[in-house]
């Protein structure tokens, strides 16, 4: 018999690559959305599968999946500063609630439940780059305090099964990760830089493009975050590449791969953008024997070859 795999989020950005990853080990996938910030094209292609089966479902309310499970990914969130600032109670909902229905059922069906936080628990760091042990700095009540808490909360519970239930529980951080499939008006730099380039609009840079990221290509991400699932470590691990990069330099990366002739304008920094981010990745390396393989060239390459792809249409309906 196959083993059974829950992903929510499965229609979204890293749920839907997770959903193929886990069909491709031989896996039983049970794919979860309530299609919020998610798009079922993502999915479509699995839909003609036997090994894949889709619930459409708000994690918020009670879940309920038949027969056994062995695996719960927990990925429904809203993940884009755009998309939690529209929707913060959709946003606190899914991180707490949606985490405590998902708890129960893994305690339920004696499933091993991973859950996807995020380098968002560390707020605007300072400690550099951060470490699993770095407790953070996250301003509570600021409007990324919704996301940030969140995901703060479903560690903090998640732990609590794992130590007052024995619930078998594994806690990946994500550091900013793209690829394919991401949502052209999700307002993360990637899309939007991408969009603006395609649309033959100027690169918005927030605040100076001082303030620095490190991004990480999806398929090295979900090779990290299937590693750590067959782990037996259930402490938080980052997952993330430490190439670190301003977004002033990035904008000019952007600008060399597209080959628009348009240029970069300056915008507000929005409250609370983290000024730097880099992953310490030594637990990773050490514990999962992980480590990114792919550069920012090679990875922006493929994702804008995706983003190229998109109809005019898509591109005019997904301006912001
Ligand atoms: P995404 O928006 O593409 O996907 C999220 C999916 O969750 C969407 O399909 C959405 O419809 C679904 N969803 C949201 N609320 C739901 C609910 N109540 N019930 C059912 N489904 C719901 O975002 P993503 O980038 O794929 O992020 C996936 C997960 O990874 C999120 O938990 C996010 O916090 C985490 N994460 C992502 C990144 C990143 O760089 N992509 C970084 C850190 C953490
Ligand atoms: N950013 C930018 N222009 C944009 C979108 C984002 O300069 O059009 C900046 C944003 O202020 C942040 C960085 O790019 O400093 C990464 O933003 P993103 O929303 O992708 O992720 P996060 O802030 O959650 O890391």
């Amino acid at each position: 018999m196959l083993k059974k795999i829950l992903i929510t989020g499965a229609a979204g950005f890293l749920g839907s690559h997770l959903c193929d990853r886990f069909i491709k080990e031989g896996y039983h996938v049970i794919g979860m959305d309530n299609l919020i910030t998610g798009d079922l094209k993502n999915i479509e292609h699995l839909f003609k599968l036997e090994q894949f089966e889709y619930y459409h479902h708000d994690v918020t309310t009670f879940v309920h999946v038949p027969g056994k499970l062995d695996y719960i990914l927990h990925f429904a969130s809203p993940a884009s500063p755009i998309d939690y600032l529209k929707i913060p109670i959709q946003t606190l909902k899914v991180g707490a609630l949606g985490t405590h229905n998902l708890l129960g059922l893994a305690k339920e069906k004696g499933a091993r439940l991973l859950i996807a936080s995020t380098s968002e628990v560390y707020g605007d760091p300072l400690v550099h780059p951060q470490t699993e042990e770095y407790y953070g700095n996250v301003n509570t009540i600021g409007p990324r305090g919704v996301y940030d808490e969140a995901k703060r909360f479903q560690e903090s519970i998640t732990m609590a099964y794992n130590r007052f239930h024995s619930l078998e529980t594994r806690i990946v951080r994500i550091f900013n990760t793209y690829g394919p499939r991401m949502r052209l008006n999700d307002g993360r730099v990637i899309p939007a830089f991408m969009g603006q380039a395609l649309r033959g609009e100027d690169l918005t840079v927030f605040g100076d493009g001082s303030q620095t990221r490190s991004f990480c290509y999806v398929d090295d991400q979900v090779e990290g975050i299937y590693r750590l699932l067959l782990s037996d470590y259930d402490l938080p691990v980052n997952i993330g590449n430490p190439h670190e990069i301003t977004i002033r330099d990035f904008a000019e990366e952007i600008i060399k791969l597209t080959g628009t002739t348009q240029k970069v304008i300056y915008k507000d920094l929005p409250k609370d953008d983290p000024m730097q981010r880099q992953p310490d990745i030594s637990k990773a390396k050490e514990l999962l024997g992980w480590e990114p393989k792919v550069g920012r060239e090679e990875g922006m390459r493929k994702t804008f070859e995706y983003f190229k792809t998109l109809s005019q249409e898509d591109l005019k309906r997904t301006a912001h």
